[in-house]
């Protein structure tokens, strides 16, 4: 597969920057370097660098690009952080939040999908578009919303996904000084949350943007689709 819409990759990055929403160096070189039409699917690939979310399969969808970019610079990644994401979806952002961590040595990104399916096309995407980028990029299928013990501790957490509030075991995942990013609310609208941990442990909670994400479902989010309301 040979695709090159490195133009409409520019131009997207280019109104990001003049509305504001990519702010730093790190976040546009990645936003160029990652091509979001190898993680969409094959039929919706015209749309890629429209800034808007596309559907993934399984009622899921891949954010849009505002949003990731959003996410990304409130995340304040920084090369060499051990982070993790809970929602891997199509692995977009886990692949940009990649390209920043593995700059400097002992960076990676550690991914967690509830369905298996995604997670196994995450990893083909990945593979297709930035081969380079799965030596730092771990992809596990599971309940994230539990966050990932074996890895621990992070010095960032992304969740993708909308949660009723922030799970108790992301927050004691999170290393003294780390950043977590999450949506909080209900089915119709959440708050994108920055959730800062000092170094002695104490948490601050930033609002930042309003959004509409697909639920997380599992133990710390909601019991499924029908109880999201
Ligand atoms: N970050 C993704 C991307 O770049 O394509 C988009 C994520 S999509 C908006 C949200 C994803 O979260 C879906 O793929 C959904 O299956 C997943 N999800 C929901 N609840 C989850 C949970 N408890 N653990 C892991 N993944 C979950």
């Amino acid at each position: 597969m040979s695709l090159n819409m490195s133009k409409e990759r520019r131009m997207l990055v280019e109104t990001l920057k003049i509305e504001g929403i990519i702010r730093s160096d790190l976040v546009e070189e990645s936003f160029l370097s990652i091509p979001r039409e190898y993680f969409v699917p094959e039929h919706l690939r015209v749309y890629a660098y429209s800034d808007t979310p596309l559907p993934i399969g399984y009622g899921q969808t891949i954010s849009a690009p505002h949003m990731v970019a959003i996410m990304t610079e409130e995340l304040r990644v920084k090369p060499g952080n051990i982070v993790l994401e809970i929602g891997t979806g199509s692995g977009y952002q886990a692949a940009i939040l990649a390209h920043i961590v593995s700059k400097k040595s002992g960076g990676h990104v550690y991914t967690v999908e509830r369905i298996p399916q995604l997670a196994k096309r995450a990893v083909i995407n990945i593979a297709n578009a930035r081969p380079d980028l799965l030596d730092f990029i771990t992809v596990v299928v599971g309940d994230g919303s539990k966050g990932i013990e074996l890895f621990q501790p992070y010095d960032r957490i992304i969740v993708t996904a909308a949660a009723p509030q922030i799970p108790e075991p992301l927050i004691q995942q999170l290393k003294p000084g780390g950043i977590m990013v999450i949506p909080v609310g209900n089915k119709w609208e959440q708050i994108l949350q920055v959730v800062i941990k000092n170094e002695r442990g104490y948490i601050s909670i930033k609002d930042s943007i309003a959004c509409v994400f697909v639920p997380l479902i599992g133990q710390y989010g909601w019991r499924n689709e029908y109880d999201y309301t």
